[in-house]
Order: C-alpha cells, then structure tokens, then sequence
C-alpha cells in the first residue's frame, strides 16, 4: 500500500524528472561521442621554480575542441560525466594521451613531468593502480618518473583507507603524486604525514586573492609552514603577478604555476614558449630581487 502510494507520489513529479534525467543522459552521450570522435585534446601548463626560473614539470589539462562551441573548459564537461562509467573511460584517455605526447617530447629532447589529474572515481574504482601498470608498459620509452598524478585533497580525505592503498599500489609502479587544490579540503594534519605524496599544491584560490585578503594570506602562509615542516616540497597555483611570486619567495614556496608564467597551452606551442621562457628576465632572476 505505502509502495502504491510512493510511486504515485513519483508520478506526480515523474514529466519534470523524466526530462532532467533525459537531458543528463544527452550532455553524457555527447561527452561520450566527443571522446569517441577524438574531440579531446591536452594543454600543457608549464610549472617553474622562482629560485632561478627553471621549468620543472607541465600540468596536462582536458579541453573539449566543440564543432560549433569551441574549445571548451572541463568545468563545461565533467561534472556531466561524474559519476558514470564515462568518467574513468575518459581518464583513461588522458592518461594515454599524456603518455603519447611525453613519447614525443622525449624524441626531440625535451624531458619535464607530466602532472595528469585523476578524479576522485578513476582513483578509487580498484582496477586503477593496475589498469595504469598495463598502459605504462605499453610506454616503455616513458619512466615513471616523467608521470605524476594529481589528486584532490577532498578526494584523498573522502576515503583515506581506499586513497592510500591506489596511491601506494601505484607507487610501487615508481609513480608519484601530488595534492591538489590544498587547502580546500580540510585535511587533518594526521591524514597528511600518511599519504605518500610528494608535492602540496596551494589552491589557486587563496593564492590569487592573498595581497588584497589577509584570510587568504594566512591560509598560503600557514599551508607553507606547514609543508615545510614535514618536509613536503609545495607549489602555488594561481600565480598571475610578479607580485604574488615575489611574496611567495620570500614566504619560502619556490614551486609555481599560473598565468603570470604561462597559460595552458597546446603541445605545438610549448617548444617556442621554453625558448622564450629564458628571455624573460624578471621571473628568472626572481631570487636575486627577493633576497635581501
Ligand atoms: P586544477 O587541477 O587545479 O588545475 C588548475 C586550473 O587553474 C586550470 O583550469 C588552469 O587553467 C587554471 N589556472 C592556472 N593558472 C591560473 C591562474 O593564474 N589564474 C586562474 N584564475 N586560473 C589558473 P582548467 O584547465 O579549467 O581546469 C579546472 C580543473 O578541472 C582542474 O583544476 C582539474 O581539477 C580539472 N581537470 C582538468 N583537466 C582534467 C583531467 O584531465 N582530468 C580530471 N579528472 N580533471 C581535470
Ligand atoms: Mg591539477
Ligand atoms: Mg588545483
Ligand atoms: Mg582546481
């Protein structure tokens, strides 16, 4: 009887919901035929140390190249896959792709990590560490070292247990990770001496905004002192100015990313931007200004 009534209820609200749950399986099938018509790309956003300018690694992030809306962010695109089988598909994807075109940077010389991200849901399905075993040995020419994984920090805390066993099966595999956006996820500090992670990425968010917000400053400040006390290397994302590098030299976070050293861009791109990259005095010479 409660049964007959409950779906009675559901009836009531069934027209609005039908097509909410119609519309999602639309946004999905064409993220789907997006990533079967080969419409994925990778940009690259190179990662530089402030202490002398030198490049050290490269961010790999998805784009969708849309026909008709152009290239379009993930934002656009993934939050419609989360949750479906469609997610680790496309992870899987990136992955590859990364793999491929670090085959080709190392061809013609240019060797720097490649930091791919994975969601939470590629991360924790089980197969992960395995199914990344099997992809990496159809690279021999690639080292492990030359790929690092990029967790969320909400993700790793969301299951310690299941983030820490994937992380350590893949680190057997010579794979290193890193934490990304932290500082939004409320890690406790236990939580943070247990995964095997070897860089802490400040959240572009607090970075960005530390000059004109003392909160913001505090966080940054605090997030590297604490690094620097478990020895962890950190690097701050979201650094647009001259300005914010300067601050976090003299902070002690040497490791930075963002739009004041690059944009993403595509792979094609990238040879002239590390030509380009020596001439740019005021960033590589950043130690000497920020030293007293
Ligand atoms: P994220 O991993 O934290 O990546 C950094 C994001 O900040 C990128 O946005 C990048 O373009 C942007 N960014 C870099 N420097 C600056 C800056 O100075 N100022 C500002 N305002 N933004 C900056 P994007 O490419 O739109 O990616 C957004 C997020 O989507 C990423 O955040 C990551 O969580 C996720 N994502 C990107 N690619 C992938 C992927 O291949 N797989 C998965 N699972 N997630 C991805
Ligand atoms: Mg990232
Ligand atoms: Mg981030
Ligand atoms: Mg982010």
């Amino acid at each position: 009887r409660a049964k007959q009534r409950g779906r009675n209820t559901f009836h009531l609200f069934d027209p609005d919901q039908d097509r909410q749950l119609q519309l999602r399986q639309e946004r999905r099938q064409r993220v789907a035929e997006a990533l079967a018509r080969g419409e994925l790309r990778l940009v690259d956003q190179p990662q530089i140390d402030m202490f002398g300018g030198r490049v050290v690694g490269l961010e790999a992030l998805v784009r969708w190249q849309h026909p008709e809306e152009g290239l379009l962010a993930p934002n656009a695109f993934l939050p419609i896959i989360e949750g479906s089988s469609l997610e680790a598909q496309l992870g899987e994807w990136v992955l590859e792709a990364a793999l491929k075109q670090q085959r080709r940077w190392l061809a013609c010389g240019i060797e720097l990590p490649v930091h791919v991200n994975i969601s939470p849901a590629h991360l924790l399905s089980g197969t992960f560490p395995e199914r990344l075993g099997n992809l990496m040995a159809r690279y021999p020419e690639v080292p492990a070292r030359l790929l690092k994984l990029e967790v969320l920090e909400s993700a790793a805390m969301h299951d310690i247990q299941a983030a820490l066993d994937a992380m350590r099966r893949c680190q057997v595999l010579g794979i290193d990770f890193a934490i990304d956006d932290f500082g939004t996820g409320f890690s406790s500090l236990t939580h943070l001496r247990q995964l095997p992670v070897d860089l802490i990425k400040i959240d572009q968010s607090f970075v960005r905004d530390m000059l004109a917000d003392p909160d913001d400053m505090a966080i940054v400040e605090s997030v590297i002192y604490m690094a620097n006390r478990f020895r962890r290397p950190m690097l701050a994302e979201g650094v647009e100015t001259l300005e914010h590098a300067r601050a976090l030299v003299l902070m002690g976070c040497s490791l930075a990313q963002g739009y004041g050293i690059a944009r993403p861009m595509p792979a094609e791109a990238l040879p002239t931007w590390l030509e380009e990259w020596q001439q740019r005095h005021e960033w590589t010479a950043l130690s000497l200004q920020a030293s007293p």
